[in-house]
């Protein structure tokens, strides 16, 4: 991947690149809309990755190279605004830049930048976070800026939230950033913790891509914030506010009636769910893989009937998948309404067991989804 990218960098701006640096997609393992809620998630980097190479400018331009569309989109260094929605992809490094000069990084000239990358975008695996975090790390290496990896977390989750205006939590950049291989990461999103607990040997992760397009930018994940945040004001009932982390299930079951049907069931699949992460996290601990897929299962279900963020793709594939030989269990993975359903499987669970379920989705809707297994990879990193 880093010979092409070199060779590609070189045709594109007729020079090499000087600074390499990848950063991976994510598995949310289980913790579904916890993480801007002050709860508890885990994540698993994935060995699928953006991967940035830059070179330095004598001049105040940053250049963004595209190998798809064999593009360049210059912006001025004085010109920190996001680029219009044709050039969005430009946003993801553009932000990231902005957010680290903010933070102290100094930088007197440009860059030029391309990336190359074997995650599939838009597929709830995150590949927005695995840009901001390459693009994180290779910056502050070219501008000499020496910051921790929690800072570079938090600067990749900045930039989508205000550059890109989408409101996630820290799972996404925290797993990118904070990943190891053959590790979950588990995070306190409250106290921004991170932590990492090696994997179950013999474990896989099989990932069903639906292809239906999520829109996460464009509306129902930002309902879903908004849902769980008058959840808890009303939860908070005039005093500090408070995250939804804050407040147990007794705690929303005495302000049901000051709550609409819906921020009610939103709040409860969130209070539950923190419940799963910390049950998964003691069976994970203990060894028990078939309880921890139990949960996971548990935890689609709750997506599909209490937050709402499934669909019946995703919930045909959980169904296929639930009571297969090999299959630990299957949930949506990342903000839902579209993308990817992954299954933790045992070592048995094999390519015609996948091809079994995807033919059998492909009956109901017409197309394969597209399936691949990965393994837990390192974080973000240069290379
Ligand atoms: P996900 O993060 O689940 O893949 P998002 O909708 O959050 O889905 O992010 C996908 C968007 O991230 C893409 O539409 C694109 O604009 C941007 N993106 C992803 N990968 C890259 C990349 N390698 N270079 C530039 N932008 C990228
Ligand atoms: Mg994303």
């Amino acid at each position: 991947m880093k010979d092409r990218l070199s060779e590609e960098f070189l045709k594109l701006y007729g020079r090499n690149a000087e600074i390499f640096a990848q950063a991976p997609g994510r598995i949310e393992f289980i913790g579904n809309h916890t993480d801007y809620n002050g709860g508890l998630v885990m994540g698993v980097a994935i060995d699928k990755v953006v991967m940035v190479a830059l070179a330095p400018r004598q001049d105040r331009k940053l250049r963004f190279g595209s190998i798809r569309s064999r593009e360049v989109v210059e912006v001025d260094m004085g010109d920190l605004t996001p680029r219009r929605r044709e050039y969005n992809w430009v946003n993801y490094p553009l932000g990231v830049f902005k957010f680290l000069k903010e933070a102290g990084m100094s930088a007197e000239s440009g860059f030029d930048m391309l990336d190359i990358s074997n995650l599939p975008g838009g597929a709830g695996l995150s590949s927005s976070a695995a840009i901001e975090m390459s693009s994180a790390f290779a910056m502050s290496s070219l501008f000499g800026f020496k910051a921790d990896l929690k800072t570079l977390v938090r600067i990749g989750r900045k930039s989508e939230n205000e550059f890109l205006g989408m409101p996630c939590g820290i799972l996404d950049q925290g797993v990118s950033g904070f990943g190891k291989a053959n590790s979950i990461v588990f995070i306190d999103c409250l106290a921004e913790d991170f932590s990492t607990y090696p994997l179950p040997e013999g474990c896989k992760f099989w990932l069903f891509n639906s292809t239906k397009k999520h829109a996460l930018v464009d509306g129902f994940y930002a309902a879903r914030h908004a849902e769980c945040a008058e959840a808890a004001k009303i939860l908070s009932a005039g005093g500090d506010e408070r995250l939804l982390r804050a407040f147990s299930l007794e705690d929303l079951e005495s302000a049901k009636a000051a709550m609409k049907e819906n921020v009610y069931r939103r709040a409860k699949h969130v209070i539950e769910e923190n419940a799963r992460v910390m049950r998964a996290r003691e069976l994970l601990l203990s060894g028990d893989i078939s309880g921890v897929g139990k949960l996971l299962t548990a935890s689609h279900r709750s997506s599909q009937l209490l937050f709402e963020n499934s669909c019946d793709e995703l919930d045909c594939l959980v169904d296929l998948l639930e009571n297969r030989n090999g299959v630990y269990g299957a949930r949506l993975s990342g903000g839902g309404f579209g993308g990817a359903v992954m299954a933790l499987t045992d070592s048995s669970f094999s390519e015609s067991d996948a091809d079994d379920v995807a033919i059998a989705y492909a009956k109901r809707f017409g197309k394969k989804p597209v399936v691949f297994d990965c393994a837990a990879g390192d974080g973000a990193k240069l290379v």
